[in-house]
C-alpha cells in the first residue's frame, strides 16, 4: 500500500464543517464538536444560525438539477445549523475521513456518521454533518458563510 512520505512539511488548512439540522436537532453538536478536538483540529469560529434560502442554494449549488437538489435544500432549513471553520494540518481531508461515506449506513465505524447517523429512509440522506471537499471548496464555503473572518 502507498506510505505517506516522511517529513511533509506542516499544510495548516481550514475547512467548512455544519452540523446540519438532524445533529443539532439530536443534541449531537457536543459530540461532533468533542471529535474534532479529540483529533487534533481546532474551532477557529462557530455560530448557530438558521439558513436563508439562498445561501443554501449557493452552498449546494453544483447539485443543483440532481433529484435530491429540493429535498435537501428543505432538509436545510428544517432548523438551525452550527456552522463552524476548523483549522489543522491537513484538516479537510482529515474531516472528511471523520465523518465517513455520504450514506450512513455504509460510512465505516468509528467515523461520525458510522457512528451516530441512520439511515431514516427520508428523500435526503440525513448524516449529521458537512465537511468541505477541497481547498477550493473550503476557500468558496468559508467566505459565504463566514465573510468577515480573516
Ligand atoms: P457529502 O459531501 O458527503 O455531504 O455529499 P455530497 O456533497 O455528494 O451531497 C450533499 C448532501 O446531499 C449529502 O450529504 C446528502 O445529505 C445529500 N445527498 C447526496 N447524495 C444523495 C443521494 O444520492 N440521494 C439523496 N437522497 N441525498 C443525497
Ligand atoms: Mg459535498
Amino acid at each position: 500500500h502507498a506510505r505517506r512520505d516522511k517529513n511533509v512539511a506542516t499544510l495548516v488548512e481550514r475547512s467548512l464543517v455544519l452540523v446540519k439540522p438532524d445533529g443539532v436537532k439530536r443534541a449531537l453538536t457536543g459530540a461532533i464538536i468533542d471529535r474534532i478536538e479529540r483529533k487534533g483540529m481546532r474551532v477557529i469560529a462557530m455560530d448557530l444560525r438558521s439558513l436563508p434560502r439562498e445561501l443554501v442554494e449557493e452552498h449546494y449549488a453544483e447539485h443543483q438539477g440532481k433529484p435530491f437538489f429540493e429535498p435537501l435544500v428543505s432538509f436545510m432549513l428544517s432548523g438551525p445549523v452550527v456552522a463552524m471553520v476548523i483549522e489543522g494540518h491537513r484538516c479537510i481531508e482529515a474531516f472528511r475521513t471523520l465523518s465517513g461515506a455520504t450514506d450512513p449506513v455504509k460510512a465505516a465505524p468509528g467515523t461520525i456518521r458510522g457512528d451516530l447517523a441512520t439511515d431514516v429512509g427520508t428523500t435526503v440522506v440525513q448524516n449529521l454533518v458537512h465537511g468541505s471537499d477541497s481547498p477550493a471548496s473550503a476557500e468558496r464555503e468559508i467566505k459565504l458563510f463566514f465573510p468577515d473572518l480573516a
